[in-house]
């Protein structure tokens, strides 16, 4: 991923769709979402555009 979104600022490089050199999603969009009936801080909640990167 070369091209960041700077409407998306990101730190999880670990992230496929991390753009790599700078701290931003390359995705037009992403779905945040929460693993909690009940969320309660930033914890709670994700990306859900989360991919794994295979290639290391
Ligand atoms: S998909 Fe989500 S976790 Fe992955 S780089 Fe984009 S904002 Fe970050």
């Amino acid at each position: 991923m070369e091209k960041g979104n700077k409407s998306i600022s990101c730190t999880v490089e670990q992230c496929k769709n991390h753009c790599g050199n700078e701290n931003y999603c390359a995705l037009e969009n992403v779905r945040i979402g929460t693993h909690e009936a009940n969320p309660k801080m930033s914890e709670c909640v994700d990306c859900q555009s989360f991919e794994q990167r295979l290639s290391h």
